[in-house]
C-alpha cells in the first residue's frame, strides 16, 4: 500500500522539497542548503523561497519554521514549473492565469496585420500550444475552453478591440482535419482529453516511472489503470487523468480487437479489423470523404449505410441474423460502432465460447454479399450467407484444432480424497468435443471409502451456451445409476 517516499523533485532552478514540519527536520534541511551554498557558491534567495503546510499543521510550528528560514507562505495559486502545484476548490481562479497567457499574446498581435496564413501559424504555433502543457495534466472546466476557444475564433475573423466580427463557418467545422478542407485547428476539449488520455495510457503501461509508483499506491494499489476508480479522496489530478480512463480502454479495445485469441481465418480477420477501425468502404465513410454525393443505403435506401446498418439494422441483415438462430445476448444500438459489439461479445466469451467468431463470420458474409450486390454478382438468401459463412468457420478451426493436453496434465496431478465419514462427495467433469460439437458429462458419488455409489455418463449436442449446462445437470439427478 505505501508509495515510494518522495523527499524532492529537482528540475535545475525551479525545486521542490518535502518534509515533516519538525524543527529537527527543518533544521537538517537547513543543514544541507547550507553546506550547498557554501561549496557551490550559490545562495538561496529567500524572496522566491515559499513555505507550505499541509492543513494539520499547528500554528505555532508553522511561525517557528517561518522564522527559521525567513521565508514566506506559499500564495494559493503559486506554480511548479508553470503547473499550479495547489489546486484549490475554485479551479477558476487556478487556471484563470492561462487565459491570461493566452490573451495577451492575442492581444500582443491584434495591432498587426496579419495574413491568414501567417494567423493560423500563430494560432496553431502559440495560442493553442500555451494551455497543451497544462491540460496534459489537468482537464480544464468547460468554461475556460470555451473562452479560450472564443478569444482564438474572434482572433481568426479579425476581431479588432472588442468588435465582433461575424463568424461565418462555425468553429466546429473549422477544426476539421485539412485534408477536408477545414482548417485543422484544434478542438481543446478534445485535445485535453487526449492528452490526459496519454498520461492514463503511461500509467497502464509503464510502471517504472515514479509518477506510476505514486499514483499506483495512492489510487489503485490491488488493479490497474484501467480498473481503476476515484476512490475517496481524489486529487483533483487524479480526477482528471481518470477521465481520461474511457479513451484509453477504447484504445485498448483495438487491441482486443486486433486479438490472437479469435479463431478466423486470415481474410475474416482483416476484414473484422478493418470493420472495428470503421474504414470499411460504407456508403457512410465513402460520403465522408467526398467519394459519393449520398451516404444511403443501396440495398434498403432507407438509412445511411453506416457500419451497424450494414450488419444489423438493414432488412437484409436483419434477414441473415433470423435465418442463422444465433441470438446475441445483448442489444445493440443504432449508435454503436462494430467495436463496442466485439467489446462486448469479448466479454462474454468465457460463457458463450465461438460466439465471436460465428459473429464476425456472419458479419463478412453479409460484407461479401452486399459487394456482391453492388457488382451485379450472384443473389444469395439469408440462409445460404449463413451456411456458407459457417462451414468456412468449421473448416478452418477443423484445421487449426490443437491438441488439448493441458487438462489432462492438471488431472493428473490432483489426487481424490475421500470425504468425512457418513457423508458422500460428488465429483462432476465435462469436455467439449468441438468438432462434433459435443459435450460429455460424467458424474460420480463416492463414499467415505470411495466405493462408488452412482455414477452419470451423458453426451449431449450443444451449439455454444456452455453456462446453461451447470443448473442443468442437477435435474438429470434421476438419471443416475445407482450401484
Ligand atoms: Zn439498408
Amino acid at each position: 500500500m505505501r508509495g515510494p517516499r518522495i523527499s524532492h523533485l529537482f528540475f535545475t532552478d525551479d525545486n521542490l522539497i518535502f518534509g515533516r514540519a519538525t524543527v529537527k527536520e527543518c533544521e537538517e534541511i537547513q543543514r544541507v542548503l547550507q553546506v550547498y551554498e557554501a561549496s557551490s557558491g550559490q545562495q538561496l534567495n529567500s524572496n522566491k523561497t515559499s513555505l507550505f503546510f499541509s492543513h494539520n499543521t499547528a500554528n505555532g510550528v508553522r511561525e517557528t519554521i517561518k522564522t527559521m528560514f525567513g521565508a514566506q507562505v506559499i500564495k494559493p495559486h503559486e506554480s511548479y514549473l508553470g503547473l499550479p502545484s495547489l489546486v484549490g476548490r475554485s479551479k477558476r481562479n487556478t487556471f484563470a492565469q492561462l487565459k491570461q497567457r493566452v490573451s495577451n499574446k492575442l492581444a500582443g498581435w491584434k495591432e498587426k496585420l496579419l495574413s491568414n496564413a501567417g494567423k493560423e501559424v500563430l494560432i496553431k504555433a502559440v495560442a493553442q500550444a500555451v494551455p497543451s502543457y497544462t491540460m496534459s495534466c489537468f482537464k480544464l472546466l468547460d468554461t475556460l475552453c470555451d473562452e479560450l476557444t472564443r478569444m482564438v475564433r474572434q482572433f481568426w475573423w479579425g476581431q479588432v478591440k472588442e468588435e465582433k466580427k461575424l463568424a461565418w463557418m462555425s468553429w466546429e467545422k473549422m477544426c476539421l482535419p485539412k485534408e477536408k478542407g477545414r482548417m485543422g485547428f484544434r478542438d481543446l476539449k478534445l485535445f485535453n482529453m487526449a492528452l490526459l488520455a496519454k498520461q492514463g495510457w503511461r500509467l497502464q503501461t509503464n510502471s517504472s516511472s515514479l509518477f506510476y509508483r505514486v499514483y499506483k499506491a495512492k489510487y489503485f494499489p490491488k488493479c490497474n489503470f484501467l480498473k481503476a476508480t476515484l476512490g475517496s479522496q481524489p486529487s483533483f489530478a487524479w480526477r482528471s487523468i481518470l477521465s481520461g480512463q474511457a479513451v484509453v480502454k477504447r484504445g485498448v479495445r483495438w487491441q482486443v480487437g486486433d486479438g490472437e485469441q479469435i479463431q478466423v481465418p486470415t481474410k475474416v480477420k482483416h476484414f473484422a479489423w478493418k470493420a472495428c477501425r470503421d474504414i470499411l468502404a460504407t456508403r457512410e465513410n465513402l460520403w465522408k470523404r467526398n467519394i459519393t454525393k449520398d451516404n444511403l443505403c443501396e440495398s434498403c435506401g432507407k438509412a445511411p449505410e453506416t457500419v451497424c446498418h450494414i450488419f444489423w439494422f438493414c432488412d437484409r441483415a436483419k434477414e441473415v441474423w433470423s435465418s442463422s438462430k444465433l441470438i446475441l445476448p445483448f442489444e445493440i444500438s443504432p449508435s454503436w460502432k462494430f467495436i463496442d459489439v466485439m467489446w462486448k461479445l469479448q466479454k462474454l466469451s468465457d460463457e458463450c465460447p465461438g460466439l465471436v467468431e460465428r459473429t464476425i463470420m456472419i458479419c463478412w458474409g453479409i460484407w461479401k454479399q452486399r459487394n456482391m450486390d453492388r457488382h451485379g454478382g450472384s443473389s444469395q438468401n439469408g440462409i445460404a450467407i449463413v451456411r456458407s459463412s459457417l462451414r468456412i468457420l468449421d473448416e478452418f478451426q477443423v484445421a487449426n484444432e490443437k491438441p488439448q493436453t493441458t487438462r489432462e496434465s492438471i488431472a493428473m496431478e490432483i489426487k481424490w480424497c475421500p470425504p468425512h465419514l457418513g457423508s458422500y462427495k460428488v465429483n462432476v467433469d465435462g469436455a467439449v468435443f468441438t468438432k462434433q460439437k459435443q459435450v460429455g458429462i460424467g458424474v460420480v458419488i463416492r463414499d467415505s471409502a470411495g466405493e462408488v455409489i452412482a455414477a452419470l455418463a451423458i453426451s449431449l449436442l450443444v451449439l455454444w451456451v456452455r453456462w446453461r449446462l451447470k443448473p442443468k445437470l442437477w435435474r438429470w439427478g434421476s438419471n443416475l445409476h445407482w450401484m
